[in-house]
Formats: C-alpha cells, sequence, structure tokens
C-alpha cells in the first residue's frame, strides 16, 4: 500500500497511526480529523480537565515530535464527506479528495441530545473539547444549580465534579437503578450509592418530559427540566448524557454495511479488506447478519482494537493467527475521589463474590464468578493496586472474540 488513509483524530485514529507504524508500514499515513483542536483524549473531559486541574497540554494524544516520529500528513479541521471504494478516495467536505489505497474508519460517535434543546442557552452535550470548555466555564459563573440527564458513567463523573467544585447537583434517569445493565445489581448498587453520600440528588425510575425555558433576547434560556410526573427540577445548567450516536453518515453510498456503527469480521475488517474500522464507531463480529457483534464505547477498547486493525490492513485480510480481537474489557471511571475499575466480560447470570474490602466502606474488589467456578469479571472500588492483582491472578483473557 502507498498511502493510507485514517478518518478521525482521537484515540482510535491515533493509536491506529502508531499500530500501522510499529507493524512496519512505511508509505503515506493521512490522519483527517473535523475537530480543530490537536489529538485530545476525551476522559478527562468529565474529570480533571472540567475542574480545571488539567489543562490543554496534559490531555494531548499526540504532539509535534510525535506527527514527527509518525511521518503523518495530519489534517486537522478537516471532515470525510464521503468513501468511495470504487475510486479510491475519500471525498473531503470542501470537495476536494484525497487518493488512497487503505481506510480505516474512526469517526467515533456524537453525544445524543435532548428533542427540542438544540439552541437552548444553558444545555449542554460533553463530547468535545469545546463542549468541555463551554461547560467548565457555564459551571463556574456564579453558583449554577445543576440538572444531569443519565445517571450512566458521563453523567455520575459530571455530578462528582460539580459536587467537589460545591455545586447543587440533581441527577434523572429513567431506570430505577442506573449503572445495572452494565455492573449487575449489587455492584451499580454500591456505586449508585455514592451519590446520596456526597450530596448528589439522584433521582431515578424518572421520565424526563422536556426542558423547562425563558425568552433570552432572540434565543431562549432553560431554566428547569420538566419532568413525566408534571414537576419541574430548577436548574440553570442541564448536562445531557444519554449516550452517542455512531459518526457514520459520510459511509452513506459506500456499500460498507453500517447497523449502530461498521460491521466489522472479529479482526476489524469490514466487507472491503482495505478498510478497517476501529473504536465506538466499529461494530466488532457484526458481519454475520443484521443486530449481530458488539460496540464498546471505551478508552481501552479503542487502542487494543488500532493494533488487530493494523495488521490485518496491511495483511490485506483477517485470520492470521493474533489478528483477532480480543477485549479485555477494560473500562475505568472516577467519581467522588474513587476509581472504579471492571475488566473481563461478566454475564448477568454470573455470581458476585467481594473477595476484598467493603462496599459499605466504599473500598472493595469483587469478582464475577460462573456456573463453572471461572472468574469471569474483576470490579474494584477506590482500591486500583488490589484490583490489578484479582485482575491479574484470577482473570484469563478471553480465547474468542
Ligand atoms: C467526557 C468523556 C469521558 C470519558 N471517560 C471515559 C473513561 O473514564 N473511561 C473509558 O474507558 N472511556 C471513557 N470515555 C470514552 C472514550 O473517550 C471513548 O471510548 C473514546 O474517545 C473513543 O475513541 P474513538 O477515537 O473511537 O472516537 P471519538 O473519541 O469519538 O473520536 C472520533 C473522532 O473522529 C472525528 N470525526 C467524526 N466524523 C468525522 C469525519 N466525517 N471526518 C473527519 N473526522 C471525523 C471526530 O471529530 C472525533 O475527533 C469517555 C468519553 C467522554 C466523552
Amino acid at each position: 500500500m502507498h498511502t493510507i488513509t485514517i478518518v478521525g483524530g482521537s484515540v482510535a485514529g491515533v493509536r491506529s497511526a502508531e499500530a500501522l507504524r510499529a507493524a512496519g508500514y512505511d508509505g503515506r499515513l493521512v490522519l483527517l480529523g473535523d475537530d480543530a483542536h490537536r489529538p485530545y483524549d476525551r476522559p478527562p473531559l468529565s474529570k480533571a480537565f472540567l475542574d480545571g486541574s488539567a489543562d490543554l497540554d496534559a490531555i494531548g494524544l499526540l504532539d509535534d515530535e510525535d506527527e514527527a516520529e509518525l511521518d503523518l500528513d495530519l489534517r486537522l479541521g478537516v471532515s470525510a464527506a464521503r468513501l468511495d471504494p470504487a475510486g479510491g478516495r475519500v471525498v473531503l467536505a470542501d470537495g476536494t479528495d484525497v487518493a488512497t489505497d487503505g481506510v480505516v474508519v474512526a469517526t467515533g460517535g456524537s453525544a445524543r441530545r435532548l428533542p427540542g434543546s438544540a439552541g437552548v442557552e444553558g444545555v449542554h452535550t460533553l463530547r468535545t473539547l469545546d463542549d468541555a470548555l463551554a461547560l467548565r466555564r457555564a459551571l463556574r459563573d456564579g453558583a449554577p444549580r445543576v440538572a444531569i440527564v443519565g445517571g450512566g458513567f458521563i453523567g455520575a463523573e459530571v455530578a462528582s465534579t460539580c459536587r467537589a467544585m460545591g455545586l447543587e447537583v440533581t441527577v434523572l434517569d429513567g431506570l430505577p437503578l442506573p449503572l445495572a445493565p452494565v455492573l449487575g445489581p449489587r455492584i451499580a448498587r454500591s456505586c449508585v450509592d455514592l451519590h446520596a453520600e456526597h450530596g448528589t440528588d439522584l433521582r431515578p425510575s424518572t421520565a424526563v418530559a422536556g426542558l423547562a425555558t425563558v425568552p433570552a433576547g432572540d434565543a431562549r434560556r432553560v431554566v428547569g427540566v420538566e419532568l413525566g410526573d408534571g414537576t419541574t427540577v430548577k436548574a440553570d445548567v442541564v448536562v445531557v448524557g444519554i449516550g452517542i450516536t455512531p459518526n457514520t453518515g459520510w459511509l452513506d453510498g459506500s456499500g460498507l454495511r453500517v447497523d449502530n456503527g461498521v460491521c466489522t469480521d472479529a479482526g476489524m475488517v469490514t466487507d472491503l479488506p482495505n478498510v478497517v474500522a476501529v473504536g465506538d464507531v466499529a461494530r466488532w463480529g457484526g458481519t454475520g447478519g443484521p443486530g449481530r457483534g458488539h460496540r464498546h464505547e471505551h478508552w481501552t477498547s479503542a487502542g487494543e482494537q488500532a493494533a488487530v486493525a493494523a495488521a490485518n490492513l496491511l495483511a490485506g485480510r483477517t485470520g492470521r493467527p493474533g489478528a483477532v480481537f480480543r477485549p479485555s474489557g477494560y473500562v475505568w471511571s472516577e467519581q467522588y475521589g474513587r476509581m472504579l475499575q471492571l475488566a473481563g466480560h461478566p454475564s448477568p447470570d454470573d455470581r458476585v463474590e467481594v473477595v476484598d474490602g467493603e462496599p459499605a466502606d466504599g473500598r472493595f474488589v469483587a469478582r464475577w464468578v460462573d456456573a463453572e467456578g471461572v472468574t469471569t469479571g474483576v470490579f474494584g472500588m477506590g482500591d486500583p493496586r488490589r484490583f490489578g492483582r484479582v485482575r491479574r491472578t484470577e482473570l484469563r483473557r478471553p480465547t474468542a472474540a
């Protein structure tokens, strides 16, 4: 291959560039990103960057030296509008194109919005650096009351950061127990209890009906969130954390299969052997039919997938030993000064055993065990060292994707 074009300039894209060079690719390497900022990491946007304790330098993914070392043709603020596999090119939004032999799709996802929230002042999503800068400004403007729609990881992290800033916070979630679909009821309960312990008003089983707004010049400004029971939670700042939609619109007409993400085989290769997909946008193991496969929205998965995708893109196929994605299932979150960590792939039927510490103390390690007594997952709260030890000693890496 003479030219490989990576579309998407975040962790999956940058790790793909690194993996391609590490695998010996010495041709032209183009990285396109529609964000005008140099590549940065998203996890701090709801944590240390939001509270101001980390600056831009601390969250950078790729500095000038990395760019030179990778011999990268980095194009920022450039949006891919179309993939034309027959013509061997990526067409850009300005009408120009990049002729290319191979493509890495790493376009991630965009934050979902509440219907009717477009253009309403005081309503925020949190996906990009600009989103985080806007939210940071809003949180520092007086002492705003904050309502967070969505009690998943990002909503919980924003709540934690806001409480540490001394702000009044309400979290609204439709589920009876937020995080239970990911962590199961017992572990989710321990996480959710952190909210009450730190003065966050968590309201589970709560339906959001809309936004309460007032006129503000030519626009409207949010003053609260209207609930399904007819009441309103007053708020000056509303943060919407209700998940993402994979960025696949630019692939319309390319012939690639898209079904809640770009469908790939277990080696991150799409239906075209010279196009791979990685990160939040990739639905791997999903070429077998509609609804099949998995899509991860985790930082660690993006890097793990990049190494596999790079090997298979250069080989022109999946199937060499080692070129199948075997996810570690590692995810972390930081809430209320505690590190929460999960590894492995527990199933809802697995038994939970606390192996160290006490959930009531907010510091413990637990494992999931299947019917054969095999450890399928490990969870830690507030104890990264013990979590690491139990993970190393108890958890086997999966043998198939
Ligand atoms: C606030 C926040 C906190 C998080 N915290 C954690 C955490 O604690 N732990 C964890 O495991 N994960 C966390 N995550 C998730 C993690 O950041 C994502 O899994 C990761 O960013 C996915 O990387 P990606 O490169 O696949 O996609 P993205 O990060 O979405 O990047 C995709 C890039 O592609 C660009 N792009 C999109 N379309 C185009 C186009 N047509 N042309 C050119 N460029 C395009 C986008 O601008 C973007 O820069 C967090 C995410 C957020 C938002």
